[in-house]
């Protein structure tokens, strides 16, 4: 058994893999030889530099516009996949928002945007790839959570909550279809160095037991360790630097 998963002849999709965490896990997976699929949301061209990355790389990408909390945003992309690259094998949840708020600040929109973009996503374009991975009886789905869905994080309670449910979903799906070879797991980073950690850098790499941010891709690296592995399922591998529960 090699220990290094083979992903040539797969197709990935990753959402929000234009940028930050996302991104890395686009590079990673197209490194292991899978063909992607890079969803983002508003910043073409970010998503176009890493598509032509990958295929300086020599792998296959398509850059995919949608807004993954729009059922028929979703079922567009999944379409579009399907017909350019093929059938989805390996699903990234991945796209999120982090609204900073405290409790007396957050607004009803920016909890319902957030549940929508960071959960309701997950929902849907699983429900989107699941009936073709179940007919071949293979799939793999990554749910990129975080160290917020059991500690309380930075962001706010909105966040706790959407990220929270994204481990209820991870664990839910991940008993009902992992007789159709399918793994469902969820990967918990805290504190890595993207766009949505924004300032005081220094200030929050202090509250990490490591002494320093995370990496894209020490994310991107847990993401396809548990895609190697058709025994592992239901689980949420944390990436925190030893940061538990704060
Ligand atoms: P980021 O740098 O802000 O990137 C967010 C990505 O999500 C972008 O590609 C963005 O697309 C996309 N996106 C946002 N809303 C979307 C929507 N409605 N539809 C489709 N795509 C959308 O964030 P990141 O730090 O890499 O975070 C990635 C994931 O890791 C998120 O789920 C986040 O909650 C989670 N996470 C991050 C940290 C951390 O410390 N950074 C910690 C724990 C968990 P555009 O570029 O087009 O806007």
């Amino acid at each position: 058994m090699s220990l290094h998963p083979d992903l040539n002849g797969r197709v990935a999709l990753v959402t929000g893999a234009s940028r930050g965490i996302g991104k890395a896990i686009a590079l990673t997976l197209a490194e292991a030889g899978a063909a992607v699929a890079v969803n983002y949301h508003s910043r073409a061209a970010e998503a176009r530099r890493v598509v032509e990355a990958i295929g300086t790389g020599g792998r296959r990408a398509i850059a995919c516009a949608a807004d993954v909390s729009d059922s028929g945003a979703v079922a567009a992309m999944v379409r579009q996949i399907e017909v350019e690259l093929g059938a989805v094998d390996v699903l990234v949840n991945n796209a999120g928002i982090g609204i900073a708020r405290g409790l007396d600040d957050l607004s009803e929109a920016d909890f319902d945007r957030t549940i929508a973009v960071n959960l309701k996503s997950a929902f849907l374009c699983t429900q989107a790839v699941l009936p073709g991975m179940r007919a071949r009886r293979w799939g793999r789905i990554v749910n990129i959570t975080s160290g917020a869905a059991r500690g309380s994080g930075i962001v706010g309670v909105h966040y706790n909550a959407s990220k929270a449910g994204m481990e209820g979903l991870t664990r839910g799906y991940s008993t009902r279809v992992v007789k159709d070879g399918i793994t469902v797991n969820a990967v918990a980073p805290s504190l890595i160095e993207t766009d949505m950690i924004g300032g005081h850098r220094e200030e929050r790499a202090a509250r990490v037991p490591l002494g320093r941010l995370g990496t894209p891709e020490e994310v991107a690296q847990a993401t396809l360790m548990v895609i190697g592995n058709a025994y592992m399922t239901g689980q949420t591998i944390q990436v925190n630097g030893g940061m538990h529960f704060i």
